[in-house]
């Protein structure tokens, strides 16, 4: 389902979209079931979101839970993926390039959002903070850079 291209945005000719190289590892569960309603970003005090994480991967959350702060990786699957300039009010005026925006239509609709650890439930974690749409396939999930602190030994030139 793409979304209807506005006067004056500009596409380009891409090859028939291809995610193999991806593994999806779970499945977003979010209030949002259409864009209308979907927030342009999360907040950290949004509604409560789940993220369900598949088999085997659910055995790769041992340790997640002494986190405050995730970040997520998800694919937005309902995006299009040839738009070279957007305009993002629709108004026709300011066009901006797709590289100069946090819009969903990108060549790699790859999303990305700092969410609040409220609790994890088995195989699901209970978040805040997420801005995508109800079954967004899941890429990858990580501690908070800011909370992180590297456990393998350090390298030589590293502080
Ligand atoms: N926080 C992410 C980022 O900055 O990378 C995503 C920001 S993007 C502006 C969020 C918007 O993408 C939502 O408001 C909704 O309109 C759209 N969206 C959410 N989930 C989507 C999906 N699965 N496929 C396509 N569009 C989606």
């Amino acid at each position: 389902m793409q979304s209807r291209l506005r006067p004056g945005e500009e596409t380009t000719d891409t090859a028939e979209p291809r995610d193999a190289a991806l593994h999806f590892i779970g499945r977003i569960h979010t209030p949002w079931d259409s864009r209308e309603f979907c927030p342009r970003q999360g907040k950290q005090d949004g509604p409560e979101c789940r993220i369900e994480v598949f088999p085997p991967w659910d055995r790769a959350l041992e340790g997640i839970e002494t986190y405050g702060r995730l970040e997520i990786l998800y694919w937005l699957d309902r995006s299009r993926r040839d738009l070279i300039r957007q305009n993002p009010k629709g108004d026709g005026t300011r066009f901006f390039g797709t590289f100069a925006l946090r819009s969903p239509q990108r060549p790699n609709p790859i999303g990305t959002a700092l969410v609040r650890l409220e609790r994890v439930e088995g195989n699901v974690l209970v978040v805040r903070g997420l801005d995508c749409l109800n079954g967004t396939p899941l890429i990858d999930i990580k501690p908070d850079r800011c909370e992180f602190t590297p456990k393998a030994p350090d390298k030589p030139g590293s502080e």
